[in-house]
């Protein structure tokens, strides 16, 4: 039987509204009303693209055919059109960062509650395939017990000039690419949380705001997570880092190059020592290739379009929502002790 649609209006049609509008439109299970952006350009953009264009804000949200709307303005607007949104009696889906700060998230939370409206937020990047690749690993422990974890992004563009460099628009890496990559840790560990956390900020490019940051958490056991966004790096480092017990693992880049090596036989002693120019190591003196097996990394595959038919699912059906608002919170509260760990240059413990 075919699904009842959805039908979504689109607040800011940016990069990322362009994106929602083409995504709308592609599922059969959505359909995309139309939009508003107070930008004219963007508004004559969306109509060029044969989108309908409403006059204002409050037009759309007077648009009963409109049952939920998708927030994809800058981060320090989300507050204000969320609460609007919802004051019309309409679901909320949300970009990430969902909010600035824990209390503002509290603040649509309870909101949605009492108008009684569905709120989500867009954590696309759990459907990322890397991350998906990493997390089996984890979850299935063949490498043996994992003691490390490394998360990156790089770029070496700094930050786009727009809004994301202006600290009362909420920019800064932390909260752009920081909330994807804390949140990927969170649901990759699940019950296990993380005990601190030791960050850096880093200001290369950028006075007003965080251009990268670097922080490690430390879990039970013995585990440690890093997680590390860059926009001065001319040279990548991998986007991910595993290490257990009894193997490596390392995807490179978001075309998913990469490789397992696993310990074949830890008993034999083949270290033949390295000498260099000033002296000799046999510690780091690389495995020879009898004692490791090298392994392609397993494949995982993710449809993200998953994750509007979760929306119009717990709309129109009642489903439970893949993104849960605690787990949000959960990252809210974790990048604020990024924050403090930083300004006090000081572990923080959680
Ligand atoms: P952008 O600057 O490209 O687009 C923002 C748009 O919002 C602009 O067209 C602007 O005119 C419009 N706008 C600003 N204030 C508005 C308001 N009050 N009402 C209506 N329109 C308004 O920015 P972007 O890159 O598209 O980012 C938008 C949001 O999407 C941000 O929260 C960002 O973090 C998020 N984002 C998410 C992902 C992801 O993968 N989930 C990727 C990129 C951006």
């Amino acid at each position: 039987m075919e699904k009842k649609k959805l039908h979504i209006g689109l607040i800011g049609y940016g990069g990322m509204g362009s994106w929602h509008a083409r995504m709308l439109n592609e599922i059969p299970e959505t359909s995309l009303c139309g939009i508003w952006d107070i930008d004219p350009d963007r508004r004559e953009a969306a109509a060029a693209a044969g989108i309908h264009v409403y006059e204002s804000q409050q037009e759309l949200l007077n648009d009963i055919t409109v049952e939920a709307v998708t927030i994809a303005t800058p981060n320090d607007t989300h507050l204000p059109v969320a609460l609007a949104v919802m004051s019309a009696g309409k679901h909320v889906v949300c970009e990430k960062p969902v909010a600035l700060n824990r209390e503002e998230l509290a603040q649509m939370t309870d909101y949605s509650r009492k108008m009684g409206v569905l709120f989500t937020v867009h954590q696309n990047r759990r459907w990322d395939e890397d991350y998906l690749i990493i997390k089996q690993l984890y979850d299935r422990q063949s490498l043996g017990r994992i003691f490390n974890i490394e998360s990156r992004v790089h770029g070496s563009r700094g930050i786009p000039g727009d809004w994301r460099n202006q600290k009362q628009h909420g920019g800064g890496m932390v909260l752009d690419w920081g909330v994807h990559l804390l949140d990927q840790m969170n649901m990759m560990l699940g019950s296990r949380k993380p005990l601190s956390v030791f960050a850096q900020l880093t200001n290369v490019t950028n006075e007003a705001v965080d251009d990268g940051f670097r922080a490690l958490f430390q879990f039970d056991d013995q585990l440690t997570f890093l997680v590390e966004v860059g926009t001065s790096n001319f040279i990548s480092m991998p986007r991910w880092y595993l290490q257990g017990e009894n193997g490596t693992a390392v995807i490179h880049d978001w075309k998913l190059n990469g490789e397992i090596v696993m310990v074949s036989d830890w008993e034999k002693r083949d270290a033949v020592p390295v000498v260099t120019a000033a002296g000799l190591t046999k510690t780091m003196a690389p495995r020879t290739d009898e004692t490791v097996k090298k392994y392609p990394l397993p494949e995982v595959h993710s449809d993200i379009r998953d994750f509007y038919r979760n929306v119009n699912a717990c709309i129109h059906e009642g489903a439970k929502p893949l993104i849960q608002l605690d787990e949000v919170m959960e990252v809210m509260h974790i990048m604020e002790a990024v924050f403090r760990s930083a300004e006090q240059n000081s572990v923080v413990y959680l």
